[in-house]
């Protein structure tokens, strides 16, 4: 087949084109690649940084549905990387923030709502998946085996395929999967240590989420800072004790008068069971006056609220949902959370 002159040149430029189309694709996606790894190396440096503990707050949300991911906070500190809870959407919020989601020391689940664990068999398998290369511990209240194993069960295919596929050099079966730390704690409101390593150490005391049992707090020590985690609770005189001089309180918070509305709303409509349900949920969550004097009382420095119900939206509704009640009853500095929000504590 002869070309004519033309055609040739035409193909010529097509072939050309194509392979500077393609050269130059290589060069982006080659770029994309070398920034993606640099960002999460960026980030890991930061946040491993022995001289301040970070505290990110990956997800602020709760069950009812929000812009927001569902609950879980990340503390960097001495190195370590530990979670609290890990609801929806969690384990690809770790990945947008650029969390090291490979070198979790480990998840700490405060109750078995769903909100708190509905993303824990993401979060074990991505961080596999990723590279994990020992084994990941959940520590929790009674109830966390039986949760572990419940992921392991529903996951035992995804962990078969990918050994298979990818070999046991990049997928390595030894490592998949995560390992249950279940502790029990004493009725007398009393903490117990349940985590101690290279000096941080992390408590764990009864909240008060009734009818919901157990549900725990926990406090994290190092160098003589502190951090209490709430999880979900009303009122309570445990949390108050074992919040004592903390530097950062993290709790829910739910404004009441609120909510009140919206259940007034369900019974104008006669819609029952969503009244009902908004009724039912003011008893077992914290108002927010409530929070502001429970953290007064504790001489708290920070407090930082999640778990906000309803969620509050702007700036208007940040101010007259959370923290204006808030300011009425604490006067130590006030953080609303928002989701992938970091707090540094510097340590002295
Ligand atoms: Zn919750
Ligand atoms: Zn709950």
């Amino acid at each position: 087949m002869k070309l004519s002159k033309t055609a040739l040149l035409a193909l010529i430029i097509a072939a050309s084109t194509a392979f500077h189309i393609s050269c130059s694709w290589d060069k982006v996606v080659l770029d994309r690649v070398k920034s993606s790894i640099s960002l999460k190396e960026a980030a890991a440096k930061e946040l491993f940084d022995k001289d301040k503990i970070t505290v990110i707050l990956i997800g602020t949300g709760t069950p009812i549905p929000s812009d927001n991911i569902q609950n879980s906070t990340a503390v960097f500190v001495n190195g370590q990387f530990l979670v609290f809870d890990s609801g929806d959407g969690v384990a690809m919020a770790m990945e947008k923030q650029h969390l090291p989601i490979t070198d979790i020391n480990g998840i700490f689940i405060t109750h078995f709502h769903s909100d708190h664990f509905a993303d824990l068999g993401e979060v074990i398998d991505r961080s596999w998946l990723l590279g994990r290369r020992n084994n990941l511990t959940v520590y929790g209240p009674k109830g966390t085996s039986e949760l572990v194993s419940g992921f392991l069960k529903s996951y035992k295919l995804e962990y078969g395929y990918r050994t298979k596929h990818h070999g046991e050099e990049a997928m390595p079966s030894q490592w998949k999967g995560a390992i249950a730390n279940e502790f029990s704690l004493k009725a007398d409101g009393s903490s117990k240590v349940v985590y101690e390593k290279d000096g941080v150490i992390v408590r764990s005391f009864y909240v008060n989420h009734e009818p919901v049992e157990p549900a725990v707090g926990y406090r994290i020590e190092y160098k003589g800072k502190s951090i209490v985690i709430s999880g979900d609770t009303a009122d309570s005189e445990n949390l108050t004790k074992h919040s004592i001089g903390a530097d950062l309180l993290i709790s829910e918070a739910m404004n009441k008068s609120l909510v009140a509305k919206i259940e007034k709303a369900y019974e104008l409509l006669g819609i029952e069971r969503f009244r009902k349900i908004m009724k039912d949920i003011q008893f077992y969550h914290i108002d927010v006056e409530e929070l502001g004097r429970l953290a007064e009382k504790s001489k708290v420095k920070t407090l930082v609220v999640t778990h906000m119900i309803p969620a509050a939206k702007g700036f208007f509704q940040v101010k007259s949902f959370y923290k204006d009640p808030l300011r009425k009853e604490f006067s130590g500095n006030l953080i609303i959370g928002q989701d992938g929000q970091k707090i540094i504590l510097p340590l002295d």
